[in-house]
């Protein structure tokens, strides 16, 4: 039997960094928002009692340390069920390092194909237990839509549905290190006003435009890249309502009531640009698909 799941990326159309804990992991406060940039995860039984992975993107280990392989071995701890052999192989269409939780995604995406190849019917809320361990963004992979995330990021209130809009996704060619990016953080004298809530509200409210004016990135102003600067002030010259850089970066989303000018404003992007796309908020995480 072979389970095919989608797996969508995310955005952020808030995050504020609030602190860190003694153990190193920050806290933070973030409007997630899931979106149809979909990796495809398939998972299927060997019956060789091993792992293996494949993926067709350069800079995406085939080994234990590709976050599908330990969502994996974490499913196995987890449920003690003896691993028959499973072959997982991902289609990548999100970019790597990215800032748009391509990673979280695929191991969010595992674990809902084993839950379903293994029979095992454990509920949404127990696969992000197992799912945190491997990174703070797999719960929100597996649960998706719009989410308030707080704490290290694994603990999801359920916002309102964004409302119906364009969303154009841009990445640069450039590289930020989230290790580093976090390590700035720590560099301020203390920590900023957060924001988080003023988008939060603007969901509740409906109304894309207050969205479009309350996205916010703290990750913007600690590492500061022109490419980054550049890309908002083209969107917004364009007819974006509001853009900000997804995650630690480097990608740029804007948010767009018309999708023609979405469509003709990622066209100016195009040359400069690693991946340009349009796309369109979901209403859930990694599904199956038929
Ligand atoms: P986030 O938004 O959660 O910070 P990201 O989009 O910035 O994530 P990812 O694409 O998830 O970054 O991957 C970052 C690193 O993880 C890369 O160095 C990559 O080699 C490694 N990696 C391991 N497994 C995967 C995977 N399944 N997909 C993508 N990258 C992976």
């Amino acid at each position: 039997m072979k389970v095919t799941v989608l797996a969508p990326a995310k955005i952020n159309l808030s995050l504020d960094i609030l602190g860190k804990r003694p153990d190193g992991y920050h806290l933070v406060k973030m409007l997630m928002q899931s979106v149809d940039l979909c990796d495809i995860v398939s998972v299927w039984d060997t019956g060789d009692g091993k792992i293996s992975l494949s993926c067709n993107a350069d800079g995406v280990p085939c080994e234990k340390t590709n976050t599908a392989w330990r969502a994996a071995e974490a499913f196995f701890t987890f449920t003690k069920k003896r691993n028959p052999g499973i072959g997982i192989k991902i289609k990548k269409r999100i970019p790597v390092s990215a800032g748009l939780a391509g990673g979280s995604t695929d191991a969010a995406a595992v674990l809902v194909a084993l839950n379903e190849l293994m029979n095992t019917r454990l509920s949404k809320e127990e696969l992000c237990d197992i799912g945190e361990d491997v990174g703070a963004d797999v719960p929100f992979c597996i649960m998706g839509a719009t989410m308030v995330a707080t704490g290290i990021g694994t603990i999801l209130t359920p916002a309102p549905d964004m409302p119906e809009c364009s969303i154009l996704v841009a990445k640069p060619p450039v590289s930020v290190s989230t290790k580093e990016a976090y390590a700035l953080a720590d560099d301020r004298e203390s920590y900023w006003e957060p924001h988080t809530d003023d988008a939060v509200e603007a969901v509740c409210d409906g109304e894309l435009q207050k969205i479009a004016d309350s996205l916010y990135n703290d990750f913007e102003e600690l590492i500061h890249l022109k490419e980054v600067d550049n890309i908002k002030e083209l969107m917004l010259e364009n007819g974006a309502l509001g853009a900000c850089m997804s995650g630690s970066g480097p990608t740029v989303f804007g948010l767009f009531e018309d999708q023609g000018a979405a469509e003709d404003c990622a066209g100016l992007l195009e040359k400069d640009c690693e991946m340009v796309t349009v796309c369109r908020p979901l209403d859930h995480g990694c599904i199956i698909l038929d």
